[in-house]
């Protein structure tokens, strides 16, 4: 893919003797919105960890914006990251919250503020600033959490299972407020979920993984009218 923006170029993931990512090849581009699908155990958290740098792949290598990056701490990578647990601190407004990282990087007080306002702008939550995690729904922490990843106004932002904990209905919400968030922002977006018709709905391209290896990528539509394999159509005819 020409414009490839992030690519995992054979990576390989071991924890002791069990293989979790095998020789995985995977360009995504600038913009994009991509969904790592697949069942529980198959890989996706410690594919996003690695991007994140949270964890270090056993071999192969992985690349953004040209630049090789598997081996750089998570703080020079500029990627946002948003997790299902999304941890904010219960002591903290809102604003103390989205504010944290930049105070662990000793960002000046006058920045600290302005970049403070842009987040609460971008997630449409500046009436909340002054309020607690716990005045908040779970659709409104979740948006804290969102505000915080951009906080850096990162290119680039990782998402595992950010709408798990909630409802229904407020995940629908959700949905489309990260996709609107994504045209806005212009951001390229990694998301994993176990939820086939979450990853339907949401991306421009669906990567389907069984143990580690990716059974097929495509657009919605491919993998939903044309599933490649046998695994595929069964775990997308599966309803939740
Ligand atoms: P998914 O996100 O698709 O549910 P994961 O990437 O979380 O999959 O996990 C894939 C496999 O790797 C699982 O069998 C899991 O138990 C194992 N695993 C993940 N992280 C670790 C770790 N830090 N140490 C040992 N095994 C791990």
């Amino acid at each position: 893919m020409d414009n490839s923006f992030i690519r995992f170029d054979d990576v390989s993931k071991s924890f002791g003797a069990l293989k979790v990512v095998e020789e995985l090849n995977l360009d995504i581009g600038k913009g994009e919105f991509v969904s790592l699908l697949g069942p529980s155990g198959s890989g996706k958290t410690t594919i996003l960890m690695m991007l994140a740098g949270f964890e270090n792949p056993t071999s192969g290598a992985i690349w953004s914006d040209r630049k090789r990056i598997d081996k750089l701490p998570p703080h020079k990578r500029n990627m946002g990251v948003v997790f299902q647990n999304y941890a904010l601190f219960p002591h903290m407004t809102v604003s103390e919250n989205i504010a944290f990282p930049l105070k662990m990087r000793g960002t000046s007080r006058a920045d600290t503020s302005e970049r403070v306002k842009r987040a609460l702008d971008m997630v449409q939550l500046g009436a909340l600033a002054e309020r607690r995690p716990s005045q908040l729904s779970g659709g409104q922490q979740q948006r804290v959490a969102l505000a915080r990843a951009l906080i850096f106004e990162p290119e680039v932002v990782l998402m595992d299972e950010p709408l798990g904990a909630l409802d229904k209905q407020l995940r629908e919400q959700m949905q489309l407020d990260i996709r609107d968030l994504h045209k806005r922002l212009g951001l390229t977006v990694v998301f994993v979920t176990h939820d086939q018709t979450e990853a339907l709905t949401m991306s421009d391209r669906i990567a389907v993984f069984n143990h580690g290896k990716i059974e097929q990528i495509g657009s919605p539509s491919e993998i939903y009218d044309h599933p490649s394999t046998r695994f595929v159509a069964e775990f997308i005819g599966e309803t939740n």
